[in-house]
């Protein structure tokens, strides 16, 4: 990529951590970013294991690196090594985005709940408050979802669940409005949100998340899978009518929340958008 400010060495270094890596498209989102705002800051990627991440943090942190987006499966192992954690990441024990600040402390950050919602806003325009939705999966996508639907003001939140003391867990979260429940409870739902992997391309890509019999135009169905962008589940809620939103408005969404905790400026959300679309092949 030309760039239109040279690398030098005031250049700012921002990066992913994860394993693997190699095909995060993290990079392609936040370097057009940089670009398109004249910033002199640059985004790589770092492939690291487990058992180096404690190494590796201090050794971004010795380094200056200002910014740190923490992907799978270090979004909560990670949190031992850093030095304060906003409410965000304490509540739901996630961190997708390290500041390093001034001074030198590592801060964590989780803006996966709210680039949900505001990917959300963006696709839908969607009111949610009094509503019902329906979070399928318990881990820390789920977690962030149900923690910012909360935020939203709605009314119930079911979680649907194969592991009974993950979904307990995420109930902690408001044992109030989260409830445990089955996929049959979906068609009560107005908003369905899967945040498992399946109908990712390393499972079984034919799979669904549920019977195609539990949802109905009316509905909204949000996949948190960006890849492939479009799932059998979602081609099936397509299909019969139901309002569809992939997940890579989401990744980019909370990437700008990144964007803006590190250089104090709002992103450009459609130059970030359509690198993020032109990385992947696809005009959705
Ligand atoms: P995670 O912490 O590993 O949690 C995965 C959840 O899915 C667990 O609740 C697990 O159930 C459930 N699950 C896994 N395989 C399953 C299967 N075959 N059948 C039924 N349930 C299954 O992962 P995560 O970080 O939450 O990520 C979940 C998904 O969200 C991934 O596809 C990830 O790519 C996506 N994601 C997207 C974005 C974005 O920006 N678009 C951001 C974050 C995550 P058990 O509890 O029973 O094990």
């Amino acid at each position: 990529m030309k760039r239109n400010v040279e690398i030098s060495g005031a250049t700012k270094l921002a990066c992913v951590i994860g394993d693997p890596v190699s095909h995060s498209i993290s990079p392609a989102i936040h370097n057009s970013a940089f670009e398109f705002m004249n910033l002199d800051w640059i985004y790589s990627a770092f492939c690291v294991s487990g058992s180096n991440l404690g190494e590796a943090v201090g050794g971004l942190r010795a380094l200056g690196v200002r910014g740190v987006s923490v992907t799978m499966p270090h979004k909560s192992t990670v949190i031992r090594y850093l030095d304060v954690l906003s409410q965000e990441a304490q509540r739901i024990e996630s961190v997708n985005t390290i500041r390093l600040t001034q001074d030198g402390r590592l801060e964590g950050f989780s803006t996966d709940g709210l680039g949900f919602l505001n990917s959300l806003h963006d696709e839908v325009a969607l009111d949610l408050s009094q509503s019902k939705c329906a979070v399928i999966g318990a881990g820390g996508a789920a977690r962030a979802v149900a923690g910012a639907l909360l935020d939203a003001q709605v009314r119930k939140v079911i979680v649907i669940n194969r592991n009974i003391d993950n979904a307990e867990k995420l109930r902690q979260l408001s044992p109030e409005r989260i409830v445990i429940s089955s996929l049959p409870e979906i068609s009560e739902c107005d908003l369905v949100v899967n945040a498992t992997p399946i109908g990712m391309n390393q499972l079984d890509d034919s799979q669904l998340v549920f019977d195609p019999e539990l949802i109905a135009p009316g509905q909204i169905y949000s996949d948190l899978i960006y890849w492939p962008t479009e799932t059998k589940t979602m081609a099936m809620c397509r299909d019969k009518g139901v309002t569809v939103i992939g997940g890579l408005s989401m990744l980019v969404h909370q990437a700008a929340l990144a964007f803006r905790l590190w250089t104090g400026l709002e992103a450009p959300i459609e130059v970030m958008k359509k690198a993020a679309r032109d990385q992947i092949g696809t005009d959705q």
